[in-house]
């Protein structure tokens, strides 16, 4: 049995501010280590349920918060940005038998998490895939998908956790906050820690019962920038067609397609 985990951090109890996940901040190191927190709780939740190997692949900002010092012997961990597309779920291949994404949060175009956004709090407006408005957890779901593997367990903001539902009705889900404007509703850390190790636990014993979502043909993508510079630049590259000041379209076949091209247009 082997767990892949996507980390994120906006996601994550007790931060609310953009300093709060970038190194250098007075409150880093404390929402680094709460990151490292919840992803051991994870850890120990699916190992209770027989996981015997555990890939967490650090997907947030320099891909190198996570505390690799606190981790049990089954647990290895993916940092830095080795460049494939695959990005924040680079390293997931079909010999995993499901995906958990930890610290996740909703995305650019929606309001359920001050620190919403999709990919690039700096660039992106929204993203739309075949009209649905989508988040990262929606298209690391598609990457999973691809690969045979299902997603089966979610903690983030409230809003994430509804849109992972909406996707899998089977996935098991943790809000560890709930957005308000610019303000959050910070929910105890240790609740969320215990939700999350024996949600992790749950997520493991059920997942003969997950069912794999039909993948789509095609995807029809529509990016929406913040620029209308940013827009003009990724017209460039081959397949993409600028279609008003700030917003591109393109159309991929396959997932890797998808992602290769948001890779080199973001
Ligand atoms: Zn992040």
């Amino acid at each position: 049995m082997k767990i892949f985990i996507s980390a994120d951090m906006e996601g994550v109890t007790g931060i609310s501010r953009w300093e709060d996940v970038r190194v250098g901040s007075d409150t880093y190191q404390r929402s680094a280590e709460r990151m490292s927190q919840e992803l051991l709780a994870a850890c120990e939740g699916a190992s209770e349920a027989g996981a015997e190997e555990i890939l967490i692949r650090d997907g947030h900002g320099s891909a190198r918060n996570i505390n690799p010092m606190i981790f049990p012997a089954n647990v290895t961990i993916f940092e830095g940005w080795g460049g494939h597309p695959y990005s924040m779920l680079e390293g997931i291949d079909n010999t995993f038998n499901a995906v958990f994404y930890l610290g996740y949060h909703s995305p650019a175009g929606t309001d359920a998490n001050p620190l919403a956004h999709t990919i690039s709090s700096k660039k992106i407006c929204q993203i739309k895939v075949n009209n649905l408005l989508v988040s990262e957890f929606y298209l690391n779901q598609l990457i999973a998908l691809s690969e045979g593997v299902p997603s089966a367990f979610l903690s983030g903001d409230q809003g994430i956790c509804n849109e992972a539902r909406r996707i899998y009705p089977e996935i098991v889900t943790v809000a560890a906050m709930e957005g308000s404007g610019y303000a959050s509703r910070i929910f105890s850390a240790e609740k969320t820690l215990a939700s999350i190790r024996t949600g992790a636990q749950k997520a493991v014993e059920q997942l003969t019962h997950i069912h794999l979502p039909a993948l789509p043909d095609r995807f029809e993508v529509d990016v929406e920038y913040l620029y209308h510079f940013d827009a003009y630049n990724a017209s460039f590259y081959p397949g993409v067609q600028k279609v008003s000041a700030k917003s591109v379209h393109f159309e991929s076949q396959t997932v890797l397609d998808l992602m290769t091209t948001l890779k080199f247009i973001i």
